[in-house]
């Protein structure tokens, strides 16, 4: 061997053992449902994963963290700077673990939730890095597969960046679940100083006795066929409670002031797939269907048998919903 074929060799054994860093959020001492979905793509990537978790809250949720199958080491950051996951702080310390040799990393993963979406473009553009967003399938730990066109299709995207970055689609991977014997440790490292001018002000969270959309088993979601605040509540709420759902609902019946615009499905809303969908009320336009289409079962209900909804149905109801959703409420 040359020295020159031996260090290339070397650094091929080191690239094959590299870690992946996988940002993820915590909701009380607990991972959000997004977070055990990134954890589950994460673990595709089939790598050793290094577990990025900050906030006040980070300590609290980093022992159940470090029982993941999976992972291999817990870092926690727990400085008050980061409990409102401002990306202007969080993009700081990412960059600089990613830019960390000793961490040898060569894969960072987050949710694509709202911190993801902010968090990913900001670190990769700082390293020069094409970033992979809102990926839905793990190919082999450089190619993965996302949707483009508001998921009318699929790409599979493989990348030569030197660290890979994606952020994961929560409802294209079921929720980490399998626990290791073995505890991984957890180290608490340094916070990066920034010059950072983003102040959190205050927050105004939808408070609902219901199942959070994005989450949600079953889903009820009603369009413009409702036709105002009051109807909209008179006749979902009902039947929510009876199958223990979640509300969600189109564009249209957002912009016409039906219900809050945290309850939309779709390619500018909510992304979901939940074990039933029921839409009611719904023409099914593709940006619609952008948010709903991986549902496992899905239910339309609409007077149009025209509608498109009922091309993707798989179990289609033509009439009004003014009889059938009393009707049906009842006889659950
Ligand atoms: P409509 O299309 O008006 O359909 C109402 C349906 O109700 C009809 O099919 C009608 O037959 C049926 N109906 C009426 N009365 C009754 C009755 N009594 N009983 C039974 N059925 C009845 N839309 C989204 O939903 N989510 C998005 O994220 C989204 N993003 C968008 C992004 C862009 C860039 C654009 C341009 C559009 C987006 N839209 C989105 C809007 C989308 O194109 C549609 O306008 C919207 O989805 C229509 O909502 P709807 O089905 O409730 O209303």
């Amino acid at each position: 061997f040359t020295r020159r074929s031996i260090s290339s060799n070397l650094l091929r054994a080191v690239t094959r053992n590299s870690h992946t860093l996988a940002f993820l959020e915590t909701s009380g001492s607990t991972l959000t449902p997004a977070s055990l979905s990134a954890l589950t793509a994460a673990k595709e990537i089939k790598k050793p994963i290094t577990a990025l978790l900050v906030g006040p809250n980070a300590k609290d949720a980093a022992s159940s963290v470090a029982e993941f199958e999976g992972i291999e080491k817990v870092l926690i950051q727990t400085d008050k700077r980061y409990e409102h996951y401002l990306p202007e702080q969080i993009t700081p310390l990412v960059v600089s673990l990613l830019q960390d040799s000793s961490k040898d990393i060569s894969s960072f993963i987050i949710p694509a939730s709202a911190v993801g979406k902010s968090v990913l473009p900001r670190s990769a553009a700082i390293l020069d890095i094409q970033p992979l967003s809102d990926i839905i399938k793990v190919v082999d730990p450089s190619t993965f597969v996302r949707p483009t066109y508001a998921g009318n299709a699929l790409l599979t995207v493989k990348s030569t960046d030197k660290i890979i970055m994606t952020s994961v689609r929560g409802s294209a991977f079921p929720p980490a679940d399998e626990k290791s014997a073995s505890p991984a440790p957890i180290e608490e490292i340094a916070a990066v100083d920034t010059d950072c001018k983003t102040v959190f002000i205050s927050e105004q969270l939808m408070k609902s006795d219901k199942p959070d959309l994005s989450s949600a088993k079953i889903v009820v979601s009603g369009g413009r066929a409702l036709k105002d605040k009051a109807t909209f509540d008179s006749l979902l709420n009902p039947l929510a409670e009876k199958l223990g759902a979640a509300i969600g609902a189109s564009r249209a019946a957002v912009d016409d002031g039906y219900c809050d615009n945290s309850l939309q499905v779709g390619q500018t809303g909510k992304i979901i797939a939940p074990d039933l969908y029921i839409a009611i009320g719904i023409s099914g336009a593709i940006q619609h269907l952008a948010g709903m289409k991986d549902s496992k079962v899905i239910v339309a209900i609409n007077k149009d048998e025209e509608a498109p909804i009922f091309k993707i149905a798989d179990v289609g109801l033509v009439g009004d919903i003014y009889s059938i959703i009393p009707e049906l409420t009842e006889k659950l």
